[in-house]
């Protein structure tokens, strides 16, 4: 099989013909459709994450079939369309796994494509208990983009205390932003954008923003007070703290900002900018066994789609490389022929 591998940190990303894998007890095998290239994909490579031995096989947005099942596994069957998102196991039995939390784990958490291979080759193994099952009216391609980037946003909403008709301010719009937008307006709310990049208005506008907010030469947190009071819930993506900053003291009363883009730097914030409003500055990772599936579902029955460019799994280098001089638009989707 074809399999994508970082051999090592900022090294060379090379397509390797390897043997394809025979799941164990407990395992299945994914051949899979499609796999979206998160940022940190390209994190992974530069080194973010210490504990990651190379050379790996990156990616965790992950939609494909059940090519075979190892020994004990009931489910999912042979043939089935699955996916697998960040989080690829967890211990099981600690005080976070047992309350559903899983993606909280911090006995033995691991991360599809991080700390074990994954999604940029033809197969990968995956443990049964934390596949993902796609729902029919989601094709591999738009639902490769969910398994990470999707649930990200739409888990952030929840947690962020969301309710319909919230204003939702997302910081950032690119692979991560644009779902934000999305997963925010099916879900009932109304959207205001805050960009770096000007000419990401048009696009903002198209997806469903009523509002567009430059970061240039603009004070953020008076432009989100202006908008009626504050936003109810700002959505950090963008890898950038100084956003993150600017905008805080832009929530309404009670408002939340939920850090979704792993930024380095500091967020700072006035006590009493915090106090006086009761505003809250949470993070919030991807999700859960449940939450992706919440996601997905969501997805599928509200006309969730993400915007996509479909590249085959050879160009992962040079999508890699894009990313990194931010050239990309929306979310680039690897295919397999
Ligand atoms: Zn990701
Ligand atoms: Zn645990």
């Amino acid at each position: 099989m074809k399999a994508v591998v970082i051999k090592e940190q900022n090294g060379e990303v090379a397509v390797e013909e390897r043997e394809r894998p025979s799941p164990g007890p407990g395992q299945v095998l994914i051949r899979v459709h499609a796999c979206g290239v998160c940022h940190s994909d390209l994190a992974v490579l530069q080194g973010a994450f210490p504990f990651v031995q190379f050379p790996l096989v990156p990616g965790h947005e992950v939609a494909g079939v059940v090519e075979e099942v190892g020994e004990g596994v009931a489910w999912p069957e042979t043939g089935a369309r699955v996916g697998m998102p960040w989080l690829y196991s967890s211990c099981g039995h600690c005080e976070q796994c047992t309350r559903g939390e899983e993606v909280l784990c911090q006995v033995a958490p691991q991360v599809t494509g991080v700390t074990t291979d994954g999604g940029y080759a033809e197969f990968m193994l995956a443990p049964a208990a934390y596949v993902a099952p796609i729902p029919d009216a989601l094709d591999f391609a738009d639902a490769a983009p969910l398994m990470c980037a999707g649930l990200t946003v739409f888990n952030g909403l929840r947690n962020a205390g969301f309710e319909p008709g919230d204003r939702v301010a997302v910081i950032g719009l690119g692979g991560l932003g644009h779902l934000g937008v999305l997963y925010a307006k099916a879900m009932g709310a109304r959207v205001a954008v805050l960009s770096g990049s000007p000419d990401k208005e048009d696009e903002a506008k198209e997806l469903g923003a009523e509002r567009f907010i430059s970061e240039e030469g603009t004070a953020l947190s008076e432009a989100l007070l202006d908008w009626e009071g504050g936003a109810n819930v700002i959505l950090a993506t963008a890898p950038s703290t100084g956003p993150m900053t600017d905008a805080l003291p832009g929530l309404a009363p009670d408002g939340t900002l939920a850090v979704l883009g792993a930024a380095a730097g500091e967020i700072s914030v006035s006590p009493m900018d915090l106090i006086g409003a009761r505003r809250h500055l949470i993070g919030s990772p991807s999700g859960s066994r449940k939450d992706i599936r919440d996601a997905l579902q969501f997805a599928a029955t509200h006309d969730v789609r993400p915007r996509i460019t479909k590249r085959p799994l050879e160009d992962a280098a040079d999508v890699l490389n894009e990313m990194h001089e931010r050239r990309l638009r929306g979310r680039v989707v690897l295919t397999m022929a």
